[in-house]
This record gives C-alpha cells, sequence and structure tokens, in this order.
C-alpha cells in the first residue's frame, strides 16, 4: 500500500527570487514539502542550486498568469517583480503578474482549501503623508504613474484577497513588506543596497538620487522570513493587513556613507536625478506585529550590511 505523506505541501510563487529562495530554504530545513513555481524573469535557478538535491523540492517554471493545476495546503504568493527598474521594464505584465497572479491562486486555494498568504508591500501607501505607516491608513498613490503597475497591481490584489476571504471564506494572510536586503538580491536587480554595494566593491561612483534625503527602513532578510512564516501560521482568525519591516530609518546619504565605511571603499558619491514619484519617507509602525504575532526585528543595519557585502565580495571576486 501507497505510504501517504502527510508532510505540509508548501507552493511558494516567485520561490526562484530574493525573498522566495529564503523562504524555500526554511521551509525545506523544518521538513516540509516545497513546490516552486517562478517564471524566472528576476529570479534564478541559481539562487535554489544549493537546494536542488533535496527530495523535498520541486521547481517548475510557469508564470502565474495562467491558471496552475496543483495540490497543496500552503500557498506563499511572492511572484512579481520587486525592483522599480524590473516592474517598469514590462508594467503591463507586472499589473497582470499581480491581478492574475492573486486570482489565479486564489482560485487555487478556493479548489484546494489551501492556506493562502500574500506578499504585499509598503508601495500600497504610496507616498505617504503619515509617518510611521500603520496599517489602518489608506495610502496616497498616483493611479497614472511610473510605478503604478506595481502599487495598483499590489493594491487590487489585497482586494482580491479579501473579497475571496468575505464571498469564498478562504482563508488567507496579507502581508506588507518594508524595505527588505540581504544576500541573494541580484546585483543588477537596480535596488539601492545592491547598487550601492556592488559600486562601493568596483570602486565605482555611488549613485543617490536626488538630494539622498529621501528615507527608508531596511529590514535584513531573516527578520522578514522569521515574520512571514509566523504570520503564515497564526491564528485563523487574523487575516492581517500587518506591516513587517525594520522601523530604523535611513536616509540614502546615510546608507550610502554606511556601505562606504564597511566596505573601505573609494568611490566617491554623485548625485542622479530623482525618479518620478519617488516617496519621500518610509517607515513601517510595527505595533501590530509585535502583538499579534510576538515578532520584532533582531538584525541591525551594520550587521546585516557586512553580511550582505561578504556575499556580493564573493560576486565580484
Ligand atoms: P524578486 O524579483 O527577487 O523575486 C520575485 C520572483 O517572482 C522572481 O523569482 C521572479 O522570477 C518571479 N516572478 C515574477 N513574475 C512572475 C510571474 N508572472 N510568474 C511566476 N513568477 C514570477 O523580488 P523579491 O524581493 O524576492 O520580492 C518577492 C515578493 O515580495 C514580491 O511579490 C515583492 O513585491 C514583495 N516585496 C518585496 C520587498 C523587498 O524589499 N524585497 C518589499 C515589498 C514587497
Ligand atoms: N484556478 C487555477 N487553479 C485552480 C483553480 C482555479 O489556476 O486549481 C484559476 C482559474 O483559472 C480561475 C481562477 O483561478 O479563472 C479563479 O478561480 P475561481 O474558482 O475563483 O473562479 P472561476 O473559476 O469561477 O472563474
Ligand atoms: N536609489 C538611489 N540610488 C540607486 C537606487 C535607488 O538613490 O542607485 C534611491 C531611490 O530613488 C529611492 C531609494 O533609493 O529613493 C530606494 O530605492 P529602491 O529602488 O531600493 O526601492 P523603493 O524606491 O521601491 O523603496
Amino acid at each position: 500500500m501507497k505510504n501517504y505523506n502527510r508532510n505540509n505541501k508548501i507552493l511558494i510563487t516567485g520561490g526562484a527570487g530574493f525573498l522566495g529562495s529564503h523562504l524555500t530554504e526554511r521551509l525545506l530545513k523544518e521538513g516540509n514539502e516545497v513546490l516552486v513555481v517562478d517564471n524566472f524573469f528576476t529570479g534564478t535557478k541559481q539562487n535554489l542550486a544549493h537546494l536542488l538535491g533535496n527530495p523535498n523540492l520541486e521547481v517548475m517554471r510557469h508564470d502565474v498568469t495562467f491558471p496552475l493545476y496543483v495540490e497543496t495546503n500552503q500557498i506563499y504568493n511572492l511572484a512579481c517583480p520587486a525592483s522599480p527598474v524590473h516592474y517598469q521594464y514590462d508594467p503591463v505584465q507586472t499589473t497582470k503578474t499581480s491581478v492574475h497572479g492573486a486570482i489565479n491562486m486564489l482560485g487555487l486555494a478556493k479548489r484546494t482549501r489551501a492556506r493562502i498568504l500574500q506578499a504585499s508591500t509598503s508601495e500600497v501607501y504610496g507616498d505617504p503623508e503619515v509617518h510611521p505607516q500603520p496599517e489602518e491608513y489608506w495610502g496616497r498613490v498616483n493611479p497614472i504613474g511610473i510605478r503604478s503597475c506595481y502599487d495598483e497591481g499590489k493594491r487590487c490584489a489585497e482586494t482580491l484577497f479579501f473579497d475571496y476571504n468575505r464571498q469564498h471564506n478562504l482563508d488567507i494572510k496579507v502581508v506588507r513588506i518594508f524595505n527588505t536586503y540581504g544576500p541573494r538580491m541580484h546585483p543588477n536587480d537596480g535596488r539601492v543596497v545592491s547598487n550601492f554595494i556592488m559600486q562601493a566593491l568596483q570602486d565605482k561612483d555611488i549613485t543617490i538620487y536626488g538630494d539622498g534625503q529621501q528615507t527608508r527602513s531596511f529590514c535584513y532578510v531573516d527578520d522578514l522570513i522569521d515574520v512571514m512564516v509566523k504570520m503564515m501560521n497564526s491564528e485563523k482568525s487574523f487575516a492581517g493587513p500587518v506591516n513587517i519591516g525594520n522601523p530604523g530609518e535611513f536616509t540614502m546619504l546615510q546608507l550610502a556613507e554606511t556601505i562606504l565605511k564597511l566596505s573601505g571603499s573609494k568611490s566617491k558619491i554623485i548625485h542622479q536625478p530623482l525618479p518620478s514619484d519617488d516617496p519621500k519617507q518610509r517607515q513601517p509602525n510595527i505595533e501590530l506585529a509585535k502583538a499579534k504575532l510576538g515578532w520584532q526585528p533582531k538584525v541591525n543595519l551594520e550587521d546585516g550590511l557586512k553580511e550582505t557585502i561578504a556575499y556580493f565580495k564573493k560576486i565580484v571576486g
């Protein structure tokens, strides 16, 4: 007789990307079966290379804008390019990925009765007038700008999650992720941490967009994965949305100076034009995550950057 396997069967869309590959590693370590579904737009097989020998891992090339019929009892929906450079490359596909992707994954969750978690974003707050941002804040998003394909796509995905919850009683979880960094960010990813580190390690100019006074709050990847898994396994009545990130807030100038100091680089800072709709400030209010999930980040910016610089040093050689 077949030996029925009662392990968790977890689907991760976007599992070959930066966050997805760390999540895959964590869930395999905990003894789960993991199915990664990815179209490899920004993710790479290299991100999963060290895990490919694990018999509990299956990797499938698939675009979530098309239907997907598999069996699963938990879905982490991470598929979507996260860097402005990448999500603006094919903005229509970006919106399709968030919206059609959410519909397909929610349809899959409905058929299999799986619990489903959406990787939403601080971008739902746009360029915020409320600081720091609590979950109750509805945000200030330009609906027709160059960032809208990402911001509005993610907002619509949240709407779909809550409507499937109300209409079909689906077991949903929504996390709003703030800027996260760490090893396995793509070296040409275009986001600020990878750009500055790659530039510093190659003694190239550090490109600050605008005057560098805009702020972001940076969370180290290990802290983020901890809370994402906690949220997935939290009590059913808590659907979110919940902010997850590190409240430590820095200007881009401070970030550049810290990376220059930690890498011992001779690079000089230059200024380039600020892209349109670039949010001026961003900092999560994480009181809800603390109260409901008993979580707060542990890794400070300097320690996280040291790990990340060490990773990029290996790539640069
Ligand atoms: P990433 O670009 O490294 O990973 C995204 C993954 O999704 C890649 O592997 C990519 O190939 C895949 N993908 C893209 N479109 C797809 C499609 N149509 N079908 C299947 N796969 C597709 O980005 P990341 O930083 O790992 O982000 C993961 C998720 O977390 C994204 O949904 C992103 O919006 C969200 N998020 C990340 C951050 C952050 O700071 N890293 C912040 C907020 C939200
Ligand atoms: N879907 C999927 N996998 C499944 C079930 C559904 O990809 O296992 C897709 C299907 O293409 C559908 C979408 O999810 O269009 C939404 O499904 P739902 O059941 O909500 O809607 P309907 O099938 O009635 O359009
Ligand atoms: N940024 C910068 N130089 C770069 C890349 C980004 O000054 O080489 C700035 C960007 O304008 C923004 C901040 O850094 O103000 C964070 O940008 P990122 O693309 O990492 O993320 P997001 O804007 O989506 O938070």
